[in-house]
């Protein structure tokens, strides 16, 4: 008889439990080598298919997958979350300092990140950037920017002076009313200010 990667090989020693009570146990051959000692009542409900090779091979597997520790785009996530919520970095003073955290479902989940990021133009020379600087890290409020776009677009340094008033271009969006992305990337596709702050 045979039970994913176990083959019965025959009755095992029985397994006597501390009331006294003796099960029957059976000997089971894996696929992999091992002999092994198995409760029939776990063979047959499926809960043990193997000496326990299959439960490490899937977590190798579990971890390839997700053995991005030293990938670009890990780096970017795990340095964002401890900007916001690390107080020994640096950067903290600027970021979690000043209430910029990330979305809830990036905070707990590498992969809803990755997903986000693969989707809405993730290159390996891309840094993300948040559109309106107040505001945390979600997928509402970032984009990524290669190097260049990104160093003319220092928006909070960069003022813009539309009938004698300046602001920065997150401030203009909130006066306006507009979206600060679709601001930005009317500006930054070429659109004249006075022109992208019209409704
Ligand atoms: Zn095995």
């Amino acid at each position: 008889m045979r039970f994913g990667k176990l083959t019965v090989a025959g009755r095992g020693e029985d397994r006597v439990s501390s009331s006294g009570r003796r099960r029957v146990m059976w000997d089971c051959v894996c696929d992999c080598g091992n002999v092994v000692t198995v409760n029939p009542d776990n063979l047959h409900s499926g809960r043990q298919r193997s000496c326990g090779c299959l439960q490490r091979e899937e977590a190798g597997a579990r971890l390839r997958t997700h053995g991005e520790s030293k990938t670009k785009l890990y780096g970017i996530w795990s340095s964002m979350k401890a900007r916001c919520y690390n107080k020994n970095t640096v950067a903290y003073k600027d970021y979690g300092g000043r209430g910029i955290e990330m979305c809830d479902e990036w905070k707990h989940d590498y992969d809803a990140f990755r997903k986000w990021a693969l989707e809405n133009g993730y290159r390996d020379d891309a840094s993300i950037d948040r559109v309106d600087n107040d505001l945390g890290y979600s997928p509402e409020n970032c984009e990524w920017v290669t190097g260049v776009a990104q160093a003319n677009n220092r928006r909070s340094n960069r003022v813009y002076t539309v009938d004698g008033e300046t602001h920065n271009l997150t401030e203009w969006a909130h006066i306006k009313g507009i979206n600060p992305k679709t601001l930005f990337n009317r500006v930054y596709t070429g659109v004249p200010f006075d022109e992208a702050i019209k409704q």
